[in-house]
């Protein structure tokens, strides 16, 4: 039988956490990490633009690594072709998300 999977009532959205989901505690409890990061940028007060299209790239740039693992794993060229344009297409869209990032922080 499976083992009881431990849970957390969220302070913020005061939702639930179930172990294995990404969250931390705080002195208020436990949190969930979107709600923690949505806490900190309300308390910082930023234009909180920049961080949000550098999660998107990073999310991007982690998708390219694991389909070119695919590809190299793939046993036939169709479905290499196919990896391969899918990968394209997520190294266009992270050029342009990180080409954004840098602009606006003039990096
Ligand atoms: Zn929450």
């Amino acid at each position: 039988m499976a083992r009881e999977l431990k849970k957390w009532k969220c302070f913020f959205c005061e939702g639930e956490i179930v172990e294995g989901q990404l969250f931390t505690f705080t002195s208020r409890g436990a949190v969930h990490w979107e709600c923690f990061m949505t806490l900190v940028e309300d308390r910082l007060g930023v234009d909180n633009r920049p961080l949000l299209l550098l999660e998107l790239d990073k999310y991007l740039h982690e998708g390219i690594v694991k389909v070119k693992e695919l590809e190299y794993r793939a046993r036939d060229e169709e479905t290499r072709q196919l990896l391969r344009e899918v990968r394209k297409m997520l190294e266009g869209q992270s050029a342009r998300v990180t080409k954004m990032v840098a602009e606006r922080l003039r990096l």
